[in-house]
Formats: structure tokens, C-alpha cells, sequence
């Protein structure tokens, strides 16, 4: 793997940061955004501002909202709900891996509002529910399936039900400092350029766009591949299971809800067999390989793969524009290749068509923002509880390679979400978590989410006590979080 390591020294908004001694990469990037005149911008003010709407923003603007703290949320793209929607199959994971360690209790270890979300969208049919996985339950017990729109959707409503300000279409662009503190975020928008002041603000953008042009200390680490996913449509799933099955090339099945029926297949493929060549023709799986493509899938609907993913090894920096606008257009050409292979040796992908992408390609990990705490791969396998823990996690992506100890959870620290060295700015999601095997658990989407209630929820108790994130009793938080439902036993 290609790794690069280096930090930035990011200015912003035209004023430097002294206490600040980073180094800055020769080849990177410069932002365009430093020199913004800050005076003459209309100003909005709030109690938190989240940035970013995805998977752990959603959570934390709601979460903040629902607490009293008079909340606004800036999104980029024209609607919520981030890399949940783009990137995934199933939501990993609700549980503790029970059915990997036999006699372990199962337990549902992430409830709150992303359990809220997901009975939401069990009442629209956008979720086939918590399943139990029938095959490589060492890999997760439960399989959550969503559907892509619904999701967008029921965020949306939530958050306007929450009484959050939600401005989509607008991105972050810049920040303002006054001195240890963020004063307000620079957004433009075809409204122009606007400063939203708050009182404490949390991080959601996936890249840390706001920590890092508010001068925040990261890395960026470039260890994994892009993707871009995409639905497949007019599929004959059962066909296309009968043939997986008969090759003896099935993994990852899960039965559930699809389209109103239950005990349909909402989760299979044949990726670990795609890799070895076995079942599948050799041509096809020497093509499989060289597009970055992967045959394991999500559904909800008859007829529908939700996510097929087309892996990508940038050669720079996910957030270099050049490299990026590059590696759109080939994805896109893979997309169709893959798409085409389907057609020609998957039985039942006859006609199947290419029925949505994401509108960008997705990361895996952009920077990662410096925090007081640094979560170690050790305190995930060892299942390690902190004093200050806001959430408990129990899933690993590199299972059964690597596995949280006994079936059982570890804690995310609330120190491990507070940016170093800002006194009021708040991490959530993919940026935090710098070890790429600790990272391998905390960037799920689940995980995302529940930091992203915990940032939230901690950001109106700070703003309406007029108090750092450093100056929260834990005890105060500890109490909020339990009182929203937050699962906290170790
Ligand atoms: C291909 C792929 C497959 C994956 N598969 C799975 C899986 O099967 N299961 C699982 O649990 N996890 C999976 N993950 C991991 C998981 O989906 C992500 O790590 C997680 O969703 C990240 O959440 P986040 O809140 O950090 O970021 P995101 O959900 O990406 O949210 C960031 C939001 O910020 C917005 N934004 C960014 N910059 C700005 C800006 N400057 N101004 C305003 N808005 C901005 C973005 O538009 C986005 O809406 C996968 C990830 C990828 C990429």
C-alpha cells in the first residue's frame, strides 16, 4: 500500500495560527481559501454548528438540536446522509459479534437515534431490519440493509423535525479563529459567501475540511483505495442466487425483509470466491480484479443490488482535485466494464442496467484530525473501556482476522473526539482514529454514528453552558447520553 504521511499547516480565513508548528508538505496543495476577508460577510449566529451531513453529522445535528442548542448544519451535496448512502452494503453493526463466540450474550450495543432512524425507515420499507447473518457470522452476526433514497429522505425529516437549520448545498470554505477558539465557519453557497458563528462546532465532513482550515493538527495517511458504488438494477436476484449457490461460491447471506416480503435474500455475493477463482469463470474473475469491482451486495428490493462496489488506488491525495477528477472518469469506465461483465457471466444480470452512483467518489479516510485521544488497535482487540466512554462498538472489518476480545465491546472516549488544541470544535466520523487496524472499526458506519450523537449532544451542553469542551463534566454528559438512550455497558 502506498502510504504517505505529512501534515499541513493550514491557514484560515487570513489569520495565522501561532501556537500552532506544523509542517507543510512541500507538494501539497495550497488552500485557496486563506485570504478571505472575514468583515462585510453577513453573519448567522447559532448555539453549534455541525459540519457536514453525513453519516455522523445527521446524528450530532439532531442530537444537538434536540438538547435546545439552536443548531445549524451545512452540507455540501443537495442532501443528507453522507457515505451511508454512497459507499457501504450493510450498516456495521449494531451488535456485538455473539454468534462468532458461542455462549456469548447478544446484545444490541448501538441504540439512540440511529436505532430511531432505522425504525423510521422500517415503517417505509428503506430497511430489512436487523438480520441475523446465516454465513460468516465471524465476520458480523447481523446484517442491517438500508435503501439508499428512503435513507436521504428520513434524515431530512428527522433533522427538520428536530428544528435544525439545514443548509444543503453549501460547503464549508473556510474558518475563523479567535485565538484558541473557532469564532465561525466561511460557507459559500449561491447565496454568496456567509460566516456562521456558534458557540461550539463538531467536525462531520469525512475529510476535515473545518478542523483542518480552522488549524487543527492531522495526517494524511492515504491507506486505503476509493470506490465509487453503484445499484444495479433489473436483476433476477434469485436466479442469480440459485447460480452462486450451485457453483458453491456463496458468502455473506442474510435473509430478511425485501420489498414488504420476509425471508428474502437482502445480503450475499461471492467475493471471496472472486478472489480465489473458484465457481466463477477464470475470465471474469481476472476482469473482476483488474477493474477493483466486487461482487457483494445489499438489497431491499426485488429486482435491485444496491451497492457494487468499484475500488480505486488513487496514486496521490484523495483531496487533490487533479488526481480525483481523474479517477472519476476511469471509475465511471469501470463502472460500465463491470456492469458489462455482469451481463455477460452472471446469470440472472441479462438486462440489468446501471440505476444509480454516487455523485462523487467516496473515501475511505481523508485527513485525520488530531485529538486528544488517539484510539490504538490494542484498545479495540482488548475490548478497552475508558473513564469518559460516550459510546460502545463490537464490530471490525478485518474480522475474523481481527476481532474485538470475546465477542465484546470496547469504549469510544470523549477525549478521543475533542480536536487538540481548539477549545470549542468537536470531531465525529471516519477523521478520527489515526492506526489503520483501529481505524478499520471506528470508521463504520454505525460507529460514525454514534460518535456523531455523542459530539452532538456534548456540543449544546457546552454551548449553553458557555463552557470549552474540556470544561464538560463527563458525569453531565455521561447522564444526557444515557437519558437519550445511548447504550453504555461495557
Ligand atoms: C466504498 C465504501 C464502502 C463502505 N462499506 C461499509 C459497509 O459496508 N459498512 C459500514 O458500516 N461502513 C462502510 N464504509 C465506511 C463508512 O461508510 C464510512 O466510514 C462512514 O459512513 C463515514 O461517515 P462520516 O460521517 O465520517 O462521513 P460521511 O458520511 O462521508 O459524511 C461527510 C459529509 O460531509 C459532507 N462534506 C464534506 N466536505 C464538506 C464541506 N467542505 N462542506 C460541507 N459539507 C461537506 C459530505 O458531502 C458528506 O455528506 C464504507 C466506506 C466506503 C467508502
Amino acid at each position: 500500500m502506498n502510504r504517505r504521511n505529512f501534515s499541513r499547516n493550514v491557514l484560515m480565513a487570513g489569520i495565522a495560527i501561532p501556537s500552532l508548528n506544523l509542517k507543510t508538505s512541500p507538494d501539497s496543495p495550497q488552500p485557496e481559501f486563506q485570504n478571505y476577508e472575514r468583515k462585510n460577510l453577513p453573519e448567522r449566529e447559532f448555539d453549534v454548528v455541525v459540519a457536514g451531513a453525513g453519516t455522523a453529522g445527521v446524528v450530532a445535528a439532531i442530537a444537538a438540536a434536540r438538547q435546545g442548542a439552536k443548531t445549524a448544519l451545512i452540507e455540501l451535496k443537495g442532501y443528507p446522509g453522507g457515505t451511508v448512502v454512497e459507499g457501504g452494503t450493510a450498516l456495521h453493526s449494531f451488535f456485538n459479534l455473539w454468534k462468532a463466540f458461542p455462549g456469548v450474550e447478544k446484545r444490541q450495543v448501538v441504540v439512540g437515534i440511529p436505532q430511531e432512524i432505522i425504525d423510521r425507515l422500517l415503517l417505509i420499507g428503506g430497511t430489512s431490519g436487523h438480520n441475523e447473518m446465516t454465513t460468516n457470522y465471524d465476520y458480523d452476526s447481523v446484517c442491517t440493509s438500508i435503501d439508499t433514497e428512503l435513507y436521504k429522505l428520513t434524515a431530512f425529516e428527522m433533522l427538520a423535525e428536530a428544528g435544525v437549520f439545514i443548509c444543503v448545498n453549501t460547503m464549508v470554505a473556510g474558518a475563523v479563529r479567535k485565538g484558541s477558539s473557532v469564532e465561525g465557519v466561511i460557507t459559500e453557497s449561491r447565496m454568496g459567501r456567509e460566516l456562521f458563528k456558534a458557540k461550539c462546532f463538531v467536525d462531520c465532513t469525512a475529510y476535515g475540511d473545518l478542523s483542518a482550515k480552522a488549524g487543527a493538527s492531522f495526517t494524511e495517511l492515504n491507506d486505503y483505495s476509493v470506490c465509487n458504488s453503484m445499484g444495479i438494477a433489473n436483476v433476477n436476484i434469485e436466479k442469480l442466487y440459485e447460480y452462486l449457490k450451485s457453483i458453491n461460491t456463496l458468502g455473506q447471506l442474510t435473509f430478511g425483509r425485501r420489498d414488504g416480503k420476509d425471508n428474502q435474500v437482502v445480503r450475499f455475493g461471492a467475493e471471496g470466491a472472486a478472489l480465489t477463482g473458484s465457481g466463477l469463470p477464470s475470465e471474469y474473475v481476472a476482469e473482476m480484479r483488474k477493474l477493483g469491482a466486487g461482487l457483494i451486495t445489499t438489497t431491499v428490493h426485488d429486482n435491485y443490488l444496491m451497492f457494487i462496489k468499484i475500488n480505486y488506488q488513487l496514486p496521490g491525495s484523495p483531496l487533490n482535485r487533479d488526481e480525483v477528477a481523474k479517477a472519476e472518469l476511469i471509475i465511471r469506465q469501470n463502472q460500465l466494464k463491470t456492469l458489462n461483465l455482469f451481463k455477460k457471466y452472471l446469470p440472472g444480470c441479462e438486462n440489468a442496467f446501471i440505476a444509480r452512483t454516487s455523485p462523487s467518489l467516496n473515501i475511505r479516510r481523508g485527513r485525520t484530525i488530531i485529538c486528544d485521544y488517539d484510539i490504538a488497535s490494542e484498545d479495540i482487540l482488548q475490548g478497552k473501556h475508558f473513564d469518559d466512554d460516550i459510546m460502545v462498538y463490537g464490530f471490525h472489518d478485518e474480522a475474523p482476522r481481527l476481532q474485538v476480545k470475546n465477542g465484546g465491546t470496547y469504549g469510544v472516549p470523549y477525549k478521543a473526539l475533542r480536536v487538540k488544541d481548539i477549545d470549542n470544535l468537536l470531531a465525529a466520523g471516519m477523521m478520527i482514529t489515526s492506526d489503520h487496524h483501529a481505524h478499520m472499526s471506528t470508521r463504520n458506519t454505525v460507529c460514525c454514528m454514534g460518535q456523531g450523537q455523542a459530539a452532538g449532544t456534548a456540543a449544546a451542553l457546552c454551548a449553553l453552558r458557555k463552557t470549552g469542551t474540556r470544561k464538560l463534566p463527563y458525569a453531565d454528559l455521561k447522564n444526557a447520553l444515557k437519558k437519550d438512550n445511548v447504550y453504555l455497558e461495557s
